[in-house]
């Protein structure tokens, strides 16, 4: 029944893989983005940059060869999802659907829910393995793109890596660099997977254990927007990793209450099962980049955070989706560093956030 294994013997196999492994590391190793060549946690600040589905401002997201560049790029942490194949196998996906990044309409057109969608959880991880990855697509479109200036649609051939993979991956670069960087996988919709008959925390939890990865001090962080789960991972599944507590928009997670949770008390309690806090970076700042307030949210979010010790780890950076009080995706980044005091953020250009920290505040 546990197949991981069938699926974890051909990392990195493809020729376009291997190709993008030695572009990354040659970026990363050799310093082609300036006199940085450590990674950004190295450096004395202690901030991190995550690669945010790996490197995907570059190469399709969730895929190998993403998260082969981030690691070249000088990722602390490389991102992931998992989701759960009908046969119970964690791969990585960024929605619990494969309509925007995937050719599944094409190869498996009657194979959608009546809703118009199809899902990973219907397919086996045989089927997920003959799909080929693509760029996003906008939702109902197989050809507009969401974000136009990134990796061409459907030229070239990417297959959706198992969680198996995707460490496997990370820990081969640790061994032959001599780095240590990290995973931060997140579990999406726990009650969907419930729903369906499946326990994705258990089945991920299994994973995680089997390469080392549940202690305290693993380079691993364990990141999800359901607090309820969150808190039965700690105490039920007794989960021993970093855990990062998600905080997104309040209809994307039933039974949570994120107004209330980015509170002085909110997040008090969230310190008594997490390690951080994963806002988005408009939680932090507004469209027009002032402190967003109170009763709404709490302009002293990473304040209060860090107060409860608890790191603040914000999302997405992209230099091709910018809030207008910036002209540059370095400029935010080095606003929510240094001027906001995250701790660490999530980017599709991970180049770009080590080469900010690298600078530090002053340049
Ligand atoms: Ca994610």
């Amino acid at each position: 029944r546990d197949r991981g294994g069938d699926w974890s013997s051909d990392v990195c196999s493809s020729d376009l893989c291997t190709i993008v492994c030695t572009l990354a590391l040659t970026i990363g190793l050799n310093g082609g983005y300036g006199q940085n060549t450590v990674s950004a946690a190295s450096t004395k600040n202690n901030k991190i940059v995550i690669g945010h589905r790996g490197a995907c401002g570059y190469l399709p997201e969730h895929t190998l060869e993403s998260y082969s560049l981030a690691y070249g790029l000088g990722a602390d942490y490389i991102e992931s999802d998992v989701c759960l194949t009908k046969d119970g196998i964690p791969v990585i996906m960024h929605d619990i659907t494969i309509d925007t990044t995937t050719d599944v309409a094409k190869l498996y057109p009657n194979r959608k829910r009546a809703d118009g969608h199809y899902y990973v959880i219907d397919f086996t991880i045989s089927e997920i393995k003959t799909l080929s990855v693509h760029e996003r697509t906008q939702e109902g479109s197989t050809t507009n793109v969401v974000y136009p200036g990134r990796f061409p649609l459907n030229s070239a051939h990417f297959e959706v890596p198992t969680l198996e993979e995707y460490i496997q991956l990370v820990q081969g670069l640790n061994k032959s660099t001599g780095k240590d960087i990290g995973i931060y996988p997140e579990l999406k919709q726990p009650k969907f997977h419930t729903d369906n008959g499946q326990d994705i925390g258990t089945v991920a939890l299994k994973v995680l254990r089997k390469y080392g990865y549940d202690t305290p001090k693993s380079k691993c962080y364990l990141q999800c927007f359901d607090p309820s789960y969150l808190i039965k991972v700690r105490t039920k599944m007794g989960a021993k990793m970093k855990i990062i507590q998600l905080i997104g928009e309040e209809p994307d997670s039933p039974g949570a209450n994120y107004k209330k949770m980015m509170t002085d008390a909110g997040l008090a309690k969230v310190a008594t099962y997490a390690n951080g806090i994963g806002p988005w970076y408009e939680q932090i700042l507004d469209v027009d980049g002032n402190k967003v307030k109170l009763p709404v949210t709490n302009p002293n979010l990473v304040k209060d955070a860090h107060k409860h010790n608890l790191v603040v780890h914000p999302y997405t950076f992209r230099k091709d989706d910018l809030p207008k009080y910036v002209t540059s995706v370095d400029q935010l980044m080095k606003r929510f560093y240094f001027k906001e005091n995250v701790d660490g953020i999530f980017t599709d250009f991970s180049d770009h956030a080590v080469k900010v920290l690298a600078n530090g505040p002053k340049k």
